[in-house]
């Protein structure tokens, strides 16, 4: 089971508070979204769950098991982020299968989960490209890949799209969801974009400085606005 816990998490960077008392449920196998303007907290509240950021007050736990004293790779996660951090000296393959290669999986088992993740995001062609000879969309979804392979209960992405065009990122946010659907996982995706938190949220968690406005299904936000924020965020007359 992959479902997560946000209580009461507070952060701040020196004194600076930037994420106040959250607290959330999130299922097993929920996609949610994490939406607000730029600023609010979407990356530190993701980042914190991934473990690459320190909480300073609360806890977060993930399948039950509390992981604020843990470091990202003991987590049950696997992260992709809005510029990709793939490794440049590296092939695509290399890309794909280095967190594979620290977790001491077998070679021919890393083998046989590279090429199906690559089969999956259409990058077989590519494997032995060095990643920074690809286009961004192709790049993105080595991102993808090097996620998949490693089989987590959570996805987290943040703002993956963003640097793509509009074209590739209408494709790229179905290819998303098609995902979510078939690896069973737990997603956690982080946006400023109206649009993507519509159509790919089970759940939108809108947020402004910090603090949650309102959570609730794409349509509820979208037809029950509970605050002129809220309203004039998601583009409905409150
Ligand atoms: P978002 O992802 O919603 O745009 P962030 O989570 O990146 O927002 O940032 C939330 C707030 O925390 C912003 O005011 C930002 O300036 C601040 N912040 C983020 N990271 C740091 C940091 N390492 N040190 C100080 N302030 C930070
Ligand atoms: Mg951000």
């Amino acid at each position: 089971m992959a479902d997560i816990s946000f209580r009461k998490v507070v952060k701040k960077f020196g004194e600076v508070g930037v994420v106040h008392d959250f607290s959330l449920e999130v299922t097993d196998r929920e996609f949610i979204v994490f939406l607000g303007p730029s600023g609010c907290g979407k990356s530190t509240l993701l980042r914190m769950l991934a473990g690459l950021e320190n909480i300073t007050g609360g806890e977060i736990a993930i399948g039950g098991r509390v992981v604020n004293d843990l470091t990202p790779r003991e987590r049950d996660i696997a992260m992709v982020f809005q510029n990709y951090a793939l490794y440049p000296h590296m092939s695509v393959y290399g890309n794909i299968a280095f967190g594979l290669k620290r977790m001491k999986i077998a070679k021919a088992e890393i083998d046989k989960r590279v090429h199906a993740a690559a089969a999956t995001l259409g990058l077989e062609p590519f494997l032995q490209r060095k990643s920074t000879a690809l286009s961004g969309g192709q790049q993105q979804r080595v991102a993808i890949a090097r996620a998949i392979v490693k089989t987590p209960g959570v996805f987290l992405f943040d703002e993956p799209l963003s640097n793509l065009d509009a074209k590739l990122r209408n494709h790229m946010r179905v290819e998303i969801a098609r995902l979510h659907q078939r690896l069973n996982t737990t997603t956690v995706y982080v946006t400023h974009d109206q649009l993507e938190a519509m159509t790919l949220a089970d759940r939108i968690v809108l947020l402004r400085d910090g603090v949650i406005q309102q959570v609730g299904t794409p349509r509820e936000i979208f037809e029950r606005p509970l605050t002129q924020f809220v309203a004039a965020f998601i583009g409905t007359p409150a």
